[in-house]
């Protein structure tokens, strides 16, 4: 696992939005931000799932997150521009992002991929990402150090086969993160992104219906990264893309 002896309270004042935060990773990211003191704002598809958690963060008397139903398949631009200005009108400032929300698609030879699977990946993956992105950094730049992070994967700069979409939905992915991080240099700002690694989710589930899931690391296992990332400690990494396993 990444190397990080995690702090208590190491998130205190500090808000911070998690896309695909009712289940997963994104989930156990987003409560572990919780529990070190932050303010979340839980961004997700599945209403129940927000609401599950946010009820979570309540029971254990931490600050009370925000919810923002929404599907990246469907939102505009205007959607994630009316998000940005309520999160300023309510929070005054985004420390953290964590775009973690993402859809494997299928599994196929790449002459089998099929055209709406192949767009759908690319605007949940790549094109929401981007959106997400533009609209949350100028409320990114209104706090005093801030962080956005990606999510890659280990097909995310070596291609594999059968991964099709999804591998190239996140080297695009690892691209937009450098391209941001090098305009932003020297700035409030540092962009990197996550290569979570075999973790046992239900996404995991799907590309490996068969593996041994007891032998994954735990999306808690693999928290090190998520919460260094978001803390003061990061201040100097920029433009990398860092394992959690
Ligand atoms: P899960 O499928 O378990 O969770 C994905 C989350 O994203 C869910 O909360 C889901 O919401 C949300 N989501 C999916 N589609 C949309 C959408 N259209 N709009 C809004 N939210 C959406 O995945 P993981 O936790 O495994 O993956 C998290 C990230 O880590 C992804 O970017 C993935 O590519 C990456 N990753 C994971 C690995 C692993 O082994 N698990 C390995 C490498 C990378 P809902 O539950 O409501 O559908």
């Amino acid at each position: 696992m990444f190397d990080y002896s995690i702090t208590e309270n190491c998130l205190s004042n500090k808000t911070i939005l998690v896309t695909g935060a009712g289940a997963g990773i994104g989930r156990e990211a987003a409560l572990t931000y919780a529990k070190l003191g932050a303010t979340i704002i839980l961004l997700g598809k599945t209403v129940s799932k927000l609401e599950a958690l946010y009820d979570e963060i309540i029971a254990l008397k931490l600050a009370e997150p925000a919810i923002v139903p929404l599907d990246l398949k469907g939102a505009t631009k205007q959607n994630y521009i009316d998000m940005s200005a309520t999160i300023v009108s309510q929070f005054g400032k985004l420390d953290g992002v964590l775009l973690n929300a993402s859809m494997l698609g299928e599994l196929t030879p790449f002459t089998q991929i099929h055209e709406q699977i192949f767009n759908d990946v690319m605007q949940v993956n790549v094109t929401a990402q981007y959106l997400l992105a533009q609209a949350l950094i100028p409320t990114l730049q209104l706090a005093d150090k801030a962080s956005l992070v990606f999510t890659s994967s280990g097909v995310g700069n070596q291609g594999r086969a059968f991964w099709g979409a999804y591998s190239i939905s996140k080297f695009a992915t690892e691209g937009m993160m450098q391209v941001i991080a090098d305009e932003y240099e020297n700035s409030n700002l540092r962009v990197n992104a996550i290569n979570p690694g075999a973790t046992k989710t239900n996404m995991r589930a799907s590309a490996y219906p068969a593996e041994d899931k007891e032998a994954l690391a735990t999306p808690a296992d693999i928290m090190p990264l998520y919460v260094y990332l978001m803390t003061n400690d990061s201040l100097a990494v920029n433009g990398k893309t860092l394992k959690a396993q």
